[in-house]
């Protein structure tokens, strides 16, 4: 849930000082995962991690004056945000910008102490920082910790993290296929299509006539300082759309139906490099970078984190191999079926269907893999080093 922070000037300041101090944390943990080599061993985990910045924070007083809890969870973010990637569910995470990826978060015993103002204000009492005024808009409950961030336009959010209420099963047998396609974001083994609403025509165009004004605009004058604040607040309000769409689209999945089956894919290697290494160099490249930005930018993991929470049991995992090849008629395989990214016509049998929706019937027909995965992946990595324990390569 998540509401405007209202900050006063002051608490501004120490705010962004806290977010500069958590940033700071996680790009140099950050940078230790990254320097992995196989010759020197494991790079420090959490733990390791966690004992290090106690001991930066006696040698630097200025990190000792910000908050313990900030720079230990931003260290456990980073844990959090690797580990997902490793999963594969997630991007590999990000260096933090300033001025970009603004953000604290509070956990623990702390981040409960709220108080309601009246009827529209509460105050959060963040540590260090003191009583923050924000708008409440729905009833406050259950949640285990908060996070501060200030998106590009400037603007400061809270936002309480509460696991939703599992959604009862409709109980009708049904079974729904999810193919998270790439001309729309999701595809269902209905046959209906769904996809973030993002910006309108207008505002893309809007946002395309900033940018290039921002390209335009001399470094460090107020026009530009105006421009950017602009562009921040179209990316911020696509941004709230899409989250919109996650949440919309996770609870009416789980409403509907009683089993709901998506692909058991591998967003690490799909999203990865498509240039391929020089002794194998990358096939179909350019499509690749195309498909790679419609699956980041329509953020699976979050859609598959929020319908397992939401349909709690009932989201089940299929192999994902030849799910786009294969038609759902005649179950012929062939690549060449797939006439484009949007039609699939059967060389077999000359069954003619959307192509995302022939991938999500064929999810919806699957069959559930172990948790451990695809036993393909099983037995190619016990003669291969494990994917997991190789770091990425750094760009
Ligand atoms: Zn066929």
């Amino acid at each position: 849930m998540r509401f405007r922070l209202y900050p006063s000037a002051a608490q501004r300041v120490l705010l962004l000082e806290q977010c500069g101090h958590a940033r700071y944390v996680w790009n140099l943990g950050l940078e230790q995962r990254l320097m992995w080599r196989r010759w020197k061993g494991p790079t420090p985990g959490f733990n390791a991690q966690a004992a290090q910045l106690t001991a930066a924070r006696a040698a630097q007083p200025w990190l000792a004056c910000g908050s313990q809890i900030v720079q230990q969870q931003a260290l456990r973010d980073l844990d959090r945000a690797w580990r997902n990637f490793f999963a594969g569910t997630h991007r590999r995470p990000k260096w933090r910008r300033a001025g970009q990826d603004e953000g604290l978060r509070i956990v623990g015993p702390q981040a409960l102490r709220v108080r309601q103002d009246n009827r529209a204000r509460s105050s959060v009492l963040v540590p260090k920082i003191g009583w923050v005024s924000f708008k409440v808009g729905r009833v406050l409950v259950d949640w285990k910790s908060y996070r501060i961030t200030r998106d590009r336009a400037g603007h400061w959010h809270i936002a309480f993290a509460v696991i939703p209420d599992p959604i009862p099963a409709p109980c009708n047998g049904e079974v729904v296929g999810v193919d998270r396609g790439v001309t729309v974001a999701v595809a269902l083994s209905t046959g209906q299509m769904s996809s973030p609403a993002g910006l309108r025509l207008k505002e893309s165009e809007r946002l395309l006539r900033l940018q290039r004004r921002l390209a335009r605009a001399r470094r460090g004058s107020n026009r530009r300082k105006k421009v950017k604040t602009l562009v921040g607040q179209m990316k911020a309000r696509d941004g709230d759309r899409r989250k919109d769409w996650v949440e919309k689209t996770t609870t009416d999945l789980a409403r509907r139906f009683d089993v709901i089956r998506v692909e058991n894919l591998n967003v690490k290697a799909m999203t990865r490099s498509a240039r391929g290494t020089v002794e194998n160099p990358g096939r179909h490249v350019a499509q690749k970078a195309g498909l790679n930005r419609g699956i980041l930018k329509s953020g699976w993991g979050q859609l598959v984190t929020r319908l397992e929470q939401k349909a709690l049991g009932r989201v089940e995992k299929v192999t994902a191999a030849y799910t786009s090849q294969t038609c759902n008629a005649c179950k012929h395989i062939a690549s060449e079926s797939r006439k484009s990214q949007a039609a699939f016509v059967c060389v077999a049998c000359g069954h003619r269907a959307n192509a995302d929706v022939n991938a999500a019937r064929n999810i919806a027909a699957g069959q559930a893999v172990t948790a451990r995965g695809d036993p393909r992946v099983l037995a190619r990595s016990v003669k291969r080093e494990p994917q997991h324990a190789r770091p990425p390569k750094v760009a």
